[in-house]
């Protein structure tokens, strides 16, 4: 590694960085670190001289070379949707700096360590002129993360502050030759073009600084990014899914419920659901268990994703918030216009009592899913819609 892997010889500092992460179980941990910010980080183009008098403990394989026509930045959706384009003939030698603010998120993706090996390999390779530039870890260019802002938006300005570093730092030592950072992001683009620097998107790069390659690059550039855009759809997608899933309670832990299970504040059992009404479950009396009668769990925030057959631990509520069966589907069937079968439902639930009622806050064991599937034909239509 050009940068980052050598001890360092000067003055330290640091700072504590708090991370959020999420456990294997699901939950959110906070973990707070102890982050060195080093001064003794280099440029790495050949003959800077303010960073030559640094160098001397650090080894390095790739450097820059000074009289490139440019130098490039790549930000995290190059290096993960993009690489494939230095892998031409065209770009395999152009001098390229990779913030390691890139890597960092790159090692943190499901797959990540594939290509972030091939980044590594390409960093190794001396003729490549690429280097990792250690900009989380330079004391010149870490940035702390602002109240509201996102990761990404923090990551977007630890890239933009990187290249406004290297345009600074060059400049201050003589070298002309000019930085520009390559993103397809808009957001980055802009918030990299507020602080000064110039910021290209890749088909704009491709169109002026490599005209004469541009045909290929730009066929090549084309089909990454179709893969790209659809990626960018999924995520979104899955992001829109995430928050619907924020609807319910976070699953306690094992040891958690565990502990609930055996000291009685959590009774156990398999999530019965009632084939009539399937708004209602249960989880059935089981005086060996300690539980001495039916537990209802009602369909939505109570169930809370179990189905029927998992083993769940529920909690049982205050008695005042006790509701009687199918007094859920009440609420939800007081508007006007429902269908008859359930409005008849709804009457006869007023007379029932109130029955012990629960919530599931863990799942001991998954049921393993069989789906049902239902045909529904509709003869006016003579349509059949499948439901699952
Ligand atoms: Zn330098």
């Amino acid at each position: 590694m050009a940068t980052t892997d050598a001890v360092p010889a000067g003055n330290i500092e640091y700072t504590n960085r708090v991370f959020s992460k999420k456990t294997r179980r699901g939950r959110v941990a906070l973990l707070v670190r102890e982050h060195y910010l080093r001064n003794d980080i280099v440029c790495g183009v050949t003959i800077c001289s303010s960073c030559l008098e640094k160098l001397q403990p650090v080894k390095t394989t790739s450097v820059l070379i000074e009289d490139a026509s440019h130098f490039v930045i790549i930000d995290f959706t190059f290096a993960a949707y993009f690489w494939e384009m230095l892998d031409t003939p065209q770009l395999s030698k152009l001098n390229i700096i990779i913030p390691n603010t890139v890597t960092n998120e790159i090692q943190n993706i499901t797959g990540g360590q594939r290509l972030y090996n091939k980044i590594k390999n390409r960093v190794k390779d001396a003729r490549k002129n690429t280097i990792l530039f250690g900009n989380e870890n330079f004391v010149e260019t870490f940035v702390e993360r602002k109240a509201k802002e996102s990761i990404e938006e923090r990551n977007y300005r630890a890239i933009a502050t990187t290249a406004s570093w290297y345009m600074n730092h060059l400049k201050a030592n003589q070298i002309k030759t000019p930085v520009m950072l390559l993103s397809d992001s808009e957001d980055l683009r802009k918030t990299a073009q507020n602080m000064g620097v110039s910021a290209l998107s890749i088909r704009d790069y491709l169109t002026t600084w490599q005209k004469e390659n541009s045909r290929a690059l730009l066929d090549l550039y084309e089909s990454l990014h179709q893969i790209y855009i659809e990626a960018k759809e999924k995520k979104a997608e899955a992001e829109a899914k995430g928050t619907q899933d924020q609807l319910y309670d976070e699953y306690l832990g094992e040891d958690v419920l565990e502990a609930g299970i055996k000291s009685g504040i959590f009774f156990q059992g398999s999530l019965h659901v009632n084939h009539h009404n399937p708004d209602d479950a249960f989880i059935r009396a089981d005086e060996k268990k300690g539980i001495l009668s039916d537990i209802l769990i009602p369909e939505g925030r109570y169930r809370n994703r179990a189905i029927h057959g998992d083993s769940v631990a529920v909690q049982l509520l205050a008695e005042s918030e006790w509701v009687s069966p199918g007094s859920i589907i009440r609420k939800e069937e007081s508007g006007e216009g429902k269908e008859e079968g359930r409005t008849v439902l709804v009457s006869t639930s007023k007379s029932r009592r109130k029955v012990p009622t629960g919530k599931v806050v863990g799942i001991v064991q998954r049921n393993v899913r069989d789906y049902v599937c239902t045909i529904q034909v509709d003869k006016d239509k003579d349509v059949a819609s499948m439901q699952l």
